[in-house]
């Protein structure tokens, strides 16, 4: 084969082998991968951004965070929390959150998952008790009167974190301080 088109053919080749990479890079970064804490996906109704060590990745849900939070012993900071109803961000000190309603996102996904076919016993559940955020309080209180659970600030959500030192405190937007 002439030089050129081989030339052409091999940098077609590269090119799309780059082409590739480039998109699955993008992909990981895009889509929204799995809950690190708890392996599900994350869902686009209670996502939460989180930042340790300088990093910033998103978790399933609120309680996802805080439970992070607990086991890893480096600060994990609550960076972004998202609008129940309408999918948006939320500053998470601004949000109002409502825990322990009967609505447990990750639990159909749960179910889906169970080969068992048996009824399962409701067992420790990282993303249990649930925590949703909503961007007004009405509204957090019309979901908490629909599906049960409590209304709570940010402050009142972080004082439920057990803190190793009396001098932790949760601060705007801060899980714990280190
Ligand atoms: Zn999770």
């Amino acid at each position: 084969m002439p030089k050129s088109i081989w030339f052409k053919t091999t940098m077609s080749v590269v090119l799309l082998g780059l082409l590739g990479v480039a998109g699955y890079w993008l992909l990981q970064r895009t889509t929204p991968a799995e809950c690190r804490v708890c392996r599900r996906e994350i869902h686009a109704a209670s996502r939460a951004v989180i930042e340790v060590d300088g990093q910033q990745e998103a978790v399933c849900c609120v309680r996802c965070a805080m439970t992070l939070d607990q086991q890893e012993q480096k600060p994990v900071r609550l960076i972004e929390v998202t609008d129940y109803i309408r999918h948006t961000p939320l500053a998470p000190k601004d949000a109002f959150y409502v825990e322990g309603s009967r609505i447990v996102l990750c639990q159909s996904h749960e179910q889906h998952m169970d080969e068992t076919k048996h009824a399962q016993e409701r067992v420790f559940d990282r993303c249990e008790p649930s925590v949703y955020a909503f961007a007004r309080r009405e509204e957090a209180a019309s979901f908490a009167a629909q599906n049960g659970g409590v209304v709570l600030q940010l402050a009142e959500l972080m004082n439920e974190i057990p803190t190793a030192s009396a001098t932790a405190q949760p601060g705007a937007g801060t899980v714990r301080k280190p």
